[in-house]
């Protein structure tokens, strides 16, 4: 729901005032997490433009603060539109591992207020306060205490809607943005959904808006008014069910206290392109390294592997492999990496140049649910790989990311994946830049 982001703040009036009764549900979301993060680390971007994303030509735009917002700029952007809106906006690679790190402080905070925690990404969850209301107030005082202490504690604002049902929490907590809360009454909430446009509803895509608009479904009213047969017959039944049931402010699925992730992944646009194979080999190397680290970061191990190439005419291709066993070690993602690549550029890249590589983890479990040792038809685990790469995360967040990289790194050259491993661990070169 992403799209809704785009909707106008609502004045929220005055929250102490209204009836919170039954309002079981909170949706907390962090104000551009990924900007307010940059903007804390280095306060001198208090108050400037700043978009957190990949390289500028070719990049998008994965978080833009307030400020650069005013301008127009959005998530999921290209760069290069971005910086056509707002030439003068900071521009800031951002850094993955810290975001996570982050993270796993904003969901402690959430945790302490109940174990019914969902998280939906890194920077935004949902509550079932059901529990925590006898121990811990109203869920208007729960709100006003997590969001003091997600800024007393991590100086950073959140958003929080308080609702009776999930969805609305969630498009409540949307409107009241930056650093608000929005109490919807249970009384009420029909009244706050129907004047809605339909892209504010849980699964509406510009697809399926688009059909809607067609059928002279416009708002969340429409949706609740209409024949069933018109929607069933135009988007199926069971969006058409789904729709129904949330334009009447029905919702029946519990929190889930689960981890979102479903995959962790980098990928890599390139402002060249990669023509030469060796260099896609080290490239492929750094983005498993990322991944691993990404992995290790969210305490989660990865069953299979997936690679992800566009080519300079954008197409994409991307392939699969479940790997030996589940792991969070990059070396061993690495390897399966690198033998789809080696298919990819047998079968089907014929001599075109890279300006996009993705590496993806996917199937994901957490380190108890797959025990190591139920992978018998593994080829033979080389522990001192985890502990080379736990060894780096450590330096990593002490010393900063880029200041150290596996010697294999520094090589550019097929023994950087030899079967001996290189365990020496040395200080890395300048950042290359890309375009070299
Ligand atoms: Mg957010």
């Amino acid at each position: 729901m992403g799209r809704s982001a785009d909707q106008p703040r609502v004045r929220q009036g005055d929250q102490t005032r209204v009836d919170d009764t039954g309002c079981h549900f909170l949706h907390v979301d962090m104000d551009a997490f990924f900007a307010s993060v940059e903007i804390r680390r280095n306060p001198e971007l208090r108050g400037k433009p700043v978009v957190v994303g990949g390289p500028e030509n070719r990049g998008v735009v994965a978080a833009a603060s307030y400020e650069a917002r005013k301008y127009g700029v959005r998530s999921a952007m290209p760069m290069s539109r971005a910086l056509r809106l707002c030439p003068h906006a900071v521009v800031i690679g951002g850094n993955h591992a810290d975001y996570g790190a982050v993270s796993r402080e904003v969901m402690a905070i959430l945790r302490d207020v109940t174990p019914l925690v969902q998280p939906l990404s890194l920077d935004e969850a949902f509550l079932d306060i059901r529990g925590a209301i006898r121990l811990l107030g109203s869920p208007r005082e729960i709100a006003t205490a997590i969001r003091a202490r997600v800024e007393q504690q991590l100086g950073l604002t959140c958003s929080v809607g308080v609702a009776s049902v999930m969805f609305v929490a969630k498009i409540a907590s949307t409107r009241c943005k930056p650093d608000g809360m929005m109490i919807v009454p249970a009384d009420r909430v029909l009244d706050f959904l129907h004047p809605l446009p339909v892209s504010a509803l849980w699964g509406v895509g510009p697809r399926t808006e688009q059909r809607l608009r067609a059928l002279g479904i416009q708002t969340v009213a429409d949706v609740a008014l209409a024949r069933f047969e018109t929607l069933r017959s135009n988007i199926g039944a069971a969006a058409a069910t789904h729709l129904r049931q949330l334009a009447t402010g029905i919702d029946n699925r519990p929190v889930v206290p689960e981890r979102v992730e479903k995959s962790i992944g980098a990928e890599e646009t390139y402002l060249y392109d990669l023509v030469d194979s060796d260099r896609v080999v080290t490239e492929l190397h750094k983005l498993c390294q990322k991944v691993g680290t990404r992995l290790r970061t969210a305490d989660m191990r990865a069953k299979s592997v997936a690679l992800k190439l566009r080519t300079p005419d954008f197409t994409t291709l991307s392939r699969s492999r479940v790997l030996p066993g589940p792991t969070d070690v990059a070396r061993e993602l690495f390897g399966t990496a690198r033998e789809l690549w080696t298919e990819f550029e047998r079968t089907e890249l014929n001599g075109r140049g890279l300006r996009l590589l993705g590496v993806r983890a996917e199937k994901l479990s957490q380190p108890d649910d797959a025990p190591e040792q139920l992978t018998f038809d593994t080829v033979e685990r080389d522990p001192g790989w985890a502990q080379a790469e736990r060894a780096i995360d450590q330096l990593v967040s002490r010393y900063g990311a880029g200041a150290l990289r596996p010697a294999a790194l520094l090589q550019r050259s097929s023994d950087a994946t030899s079967s001996t491993p290189t365990r020496q661990i040395i200080r890395e070169e300048p950042r290359a830049n890309p375009a070299d």
